[in-house]
């Protein structure tokens, strides 16, 4: 199976995906996740990526191109997280043949709920929310907040999504393959959602 998820920052992309990728065993590609791994390392291109997602902005799409066709390498069965961001991204992976796309479709105004409580494991990847997805007690002294949600940034990536990604949702659904989830309520029914849709 071959999967992509979309939907506006912190509609809970992440979540859905860690979960499908469990179940249905398939490998969990977060663009997003690797760029900021490459990020930290304090090299030209580390400092070059940075520029772009401090800010809130997309990094050129050659690099995302790049980054997410090395991550699926020859493999059958994976899910693209956050990816692509924009028609010219959808186009350049039109030789990969996609069984669905998700779009998960939240309110601005619950994202933002979201996106402002959001905590990193820099262990693990996972992603927790202190009211929401509560992260077990024995490693909230490690969890971080992303530089990326903040007020300001939140601004400039919803920009972006409205301008660049949205633009991919009607580009699929044109193709037959979209699947629009409700992505309001608690992780677990809107994970029972997209599981439905994906098994039909
Ligand atoms: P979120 O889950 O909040 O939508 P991500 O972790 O997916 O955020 O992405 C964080 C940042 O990484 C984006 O704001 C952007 O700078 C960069 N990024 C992620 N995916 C792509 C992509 N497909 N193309 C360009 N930039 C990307
Ligand atoms: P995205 O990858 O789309 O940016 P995440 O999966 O990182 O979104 O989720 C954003 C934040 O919202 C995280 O803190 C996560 O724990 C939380 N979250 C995820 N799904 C839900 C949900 N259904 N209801 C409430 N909070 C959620």
């Amino acid at each position: 199976m071959k999967l992509i998820i979309l939907g506006p920052p912190g509609s809970g992309k992440g979540t859905v995906s860690e979960r499908l990728a469990k179940d249905f065993h398939l490998f969990h590609v977060s663009v997003g996740d690797l760029l900021r791994k490459e990020a930290k390392k304090n090299t030209a291109l580390g400092k070059k990526i940075s520029s772009y997602i401090d800010k809130g902005d997309l990094v050129p799409h050659q690099m995302a191109i790049d980054i997410a066709k090395k991550a699926i390498d020859k493999k059958q069965n994976f899910i693209f997280d956050g990816f692509p961001r924009s028609v010219d991204q959808a186009k350049l992976i039109q030789d990969v043949d996609i069984d669905a796309v998700i779009y998960l479709d939240v309110p601005e105004k619950d994202v933002v709920k979201r996106l402002s409580g959001r905590l990193l494991d820099p262990v693990t990847r996972k992603t927790y929310h202190l009211q929401y997805l509560p992260p077990p007690k024995n490693i909230m002294k490690r969890l971080i907040q992303r530089k990326d949600d903040t007020p300001k940034v939140i601004k400039e990536r919803f920009k972006v999504y409205h301008q660049e990604t949205e633009p991919v949702i009607k580009y699929y659904q044109k193709k037959g393959v979209l699947k629009k989830i409700d992505g309001r309520g608690d992780p677990a029914a809107v994970y029972a959602r997209v599981k439905k849709a994906v098994t039909l």
